[in-house]
């Protein structure tokens, strides 16, 4: 199989694996007991906290453990606007945050979606313009998932902080974390969603950064664990082998990123050597290495994925949680594409453990398929 869809889930790292399979095997004490076997459990969950504290530049009391990115977002969507008179989020965000967003103007909050150019970047004079003094929560991802651009959330957060201090900037970073450099000190980010099975750690667990400056609801409510901000037995395996995945990642990031950069581009070039027409969507100079989305004028993209996936090689259109649906990119078409180019897009998502033999065969085969569609098109 020739794995090429990172941004849908990543393998797990021998690290996270190792731990995950440790801790099930023989640390399984509930934390919350009161014995020598529980509080080995607690240290375990308090060391995990401080390690993932360590490669964000938080504190480990900022840091709460979840079951997943999804989780994170709907925390803040809901419980960290309780008191909110306006939302602002962005016409490209994940569903995770669009649906709890769409909720709460139900609710009757003034939710405002920004729009994005053709980089898929929010445009900082309109965020300007919406931020005002019932302006209580402004949520930007970090990097987007369909394309791999990389907002700007230090000026982000500095032009929404200069606005109104009592402001929240939450980013969803479930994209970024493990893969670009986070410091939430430096760049000024009260709350920050991540999910381990983006950064090659398992599924099902996840967490939510939330600064000390915040007031933020619990999200669920009943044991009382993680300070009564979020109640249930905690995953204690599953959050260790989170943070070994993120240690993991962190203190190999230039080397990971250098190889994802390389074979980024090697794709772009062996394409271009097949004379196969494409182009980026998203912006080169913004986007990180790694999620190249493509649109092949004349090539039906869920044909493209078809024919691959009969040849074992994974890729996709749009996000993974989209592709069973009818409904287009609702990121594509922010960024301006027409139906045409959307529908002849598809992303390829490159993560660390992929080599240059998986670029080849995937390019063999895209190239076999658009010569085909070449010739019936003639
Ligand atoms: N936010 C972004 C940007 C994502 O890419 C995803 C998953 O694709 C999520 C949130 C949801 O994360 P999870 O799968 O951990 O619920």
């Amino acid at each position: 199989m020739v794995y090429l869809d990172n941004a849908a889930t990543t393998t797990m790292s021998e690290a996270a694996l190792g731990a995950l399979m440790e801790v099930s095997a023989n640390i399984y004490g509930n934390p919350s007991s009161a014995y020598g076997f529980g509080r080995q459990a607690k240290r375990l969950l308090e060391e995990s906290r401080k390690i993932i504290a360590d490669c964000i530049g938080a504190e480990p009391e900022e840091i709460f453990f979840t079951s997943c990115g999804t989780e994170s977002d709907n925390w803040v969507m809901t419980k960290a606007s309780d008191k909110v008179e306006k939302i602002i989020t962005s016409a490209v965000e994940h569903h995770a945050i669009l649906h709890p967003a769409e909720n709460q103007r139900l609710l009757g909050k003034n939710v405002q979606l920004l729009s994005v150019d053709n980089n898929c970047l929010v445009s900082i004079p309109e965020l300007s313009a919406a931020l005002d003094q019932k302006t209580a929560l402004v949520s930007i991802m970090l990097q987007n998932n369909e394309v791999g651009s990389i907002q700007d959330i230090t000026e982000i957060a500095r032009q929404v902080h200069e606005s109104n201090p009592e402001s929240l900037v939450h980013t969803d970073a479930v994209q970024a974390v493990g893969h670009i450099k986070i410091d939430v000190k430096e760049m000024g980010i009260d709350l920050l969603s991540a999910s381990a099975h983006k950064f090659n750690g398992p599924k099902g667990i996840g967490f939510l950064y939330i600064s000390k400056r915040c007031s933020i609801a619990p999200y669920i409510v009943g044991g009382g664990q993680e300070k009564g901000m979020r109640s249930g037995t905690e995953n204690v395996a599953g959050i260790y082998s989170m943070a070994k995945a993120l240690e993991d990642n962190v203190a190999n990031m230039e080397s990971i990123h250098n190889h994802i950069s390389e074979l980024d581009s090697m794709l772009r070039t062996l394409l271009t050597e097949q004379k196969i027409e494409f182009c980026i969507n998203g912006d080169s100079s913004s986007r990180a290495a790694g999620i190249l989305n493509i649109s092949i004028p004349g090539i039906d993209g869920e044909g493209l994925l078809n024919i691959l996936d009969m040849h074992d090689i994974c890729i996709s259109i749009g996000s993974a949680c989209n592709s069973k649906s009818q409904d287009r990119s609702h990121v594509l078409l922010a960024m301006g594409l027409d139906e045409i180019e959307i529908d002849s897009s598809v992303r390829i998502s490159i993560g660390r453990y992929n080599t240059e033999e998986d670029i080849r065969t995937l390019v063999k085969w895209i190239a076999s398929f658009y010569k085909i569609a070449k010739l019936a098109e003639t």
